[in-house]
């Protein structure tokens, strides 16, 4: 049984004991069983705080991020790679203390738009850091995911080809892949291939639509991504992703181009989401257990 999950950007944009509270409430009262936690700014998180209110509403954790330029560590410059490295290592130790076992997102690069395809150097940098912290990670028992992003947001690993190349490199069996449909709609050719090559080195899963907003209402071939799912035995987390410009968060909303509203009412996406997963995820395995 693959636990689904909601992004807390859904709920809100920041993590104060009341936004902790509100985005757990929530996410316990539309069904779900994970909150992603976003770790942009791993000290700013209160972990005690937050690890008693998800032994209270009963929920797992999962941690993201995306570096910024300042702290890429795919750079050509060492002072901004030694940077994204403490800053990932903070962001592992946050996730640890929680009680999380996956930390993803645009781990290996910034998140943003580059102006330039990487650099032989730079990416042999980010390597060298993964592996670092993959190795960190397995004390605690925590895997770690790369988010295959579309080209605006990164140029280092934008399919999951990439992904999986990338992960060889590192030479790291807690490093998986992490694929969004809503990527996955501009980069990949399909919504099948990506998922059957990535197999068993599948660790995470976002769904969201071409425009972020409701399931279904857009171009995302979502039955097909089930199938895949199904069919590769995926018993990893789902996590619904979804952004509108009714709730922001300071930087990220920007950096992933949040312009417009998609929604207005979080709680009845989140639970027209919950519903539409679960149909999706049931009816690929009767599809499955049919053929
Ligand atoms: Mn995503």
């Amino acid at each position: 049984m693959n636990q689904v999950g909601a992004h807390a950007l859904m709920w809100v944009g920041g993590w104060s004991e009341a936004e902790c509270r509100k985005a757990l409430e929530n996410s316990r009262a539309t069904g779900y069983d994970l909150i992603e936690i976003p770790v942009l700014d791993p000290l700013s998180i209160d972990v005690s705080m937050t690890r008693k209110a998800l032994e209270e509403f009963g929920l797992s954790a999962a941690c993201s991020l995306g570096l910024s330029f300042e702290t890429d560590i795919s750079s050509a410059d060492p002072e901004v790679v030694a940077r994204g490295e403490s800053l990932l290592h903070d962001a592992l130790a946050v996730t640890r203390d929680l009680g999380a076992k996956y930390l993803g997102g645009v781990i290996s690069s910034a998140l943003g738009k580059y102006m330039n395809p990487p650099s032989a150097r730079g990416r042999s940098h980010s390597v060298r850091v993964m592996r670092g912290l993959t190795q960190q990670a397995a004390a605690s028992g925590i895997t770690l995911g790369l988010e295959v992003v579309n080209r605006y947001e990164s140029n280092l690993i934008n399919t999951a080809k990439q992904a999986l190349e990338f992960i060889e490199d590192v030479g790291a069996n807690n490093l998986k892949v992490h694929l969004d449909t809503y990527h996955m709609n501009i980069e990949e050719a399909d919504f099948t291939t990506p998922v059957l090559a990535s197999a068993d080195q599948l660790g995470y899963v976002h769904v969201g639509e071409n425009h972020r907003g409701y399931l279904g209402s857009g171009t995302v071939d979502f039955p097909a991504f089930f199938r895949a799912l199904a069919a590769i035995n995926y018993q990893g987390p789902v996590t619904f992703e979804s952004f509108s410009s009714a709730v922001t968060a300071p930087g990220l909303s920007n950096t992933l181009g949040i312009w417009r509203n998609t929604w207005t009412d979080s709680l009845d996406l989140a639970r027209h989401a919950r519903q539409f997963i679960n149909a999706g995820l049931r009816g690929a395995q009767v599809a499955q257990v049919g053929a």
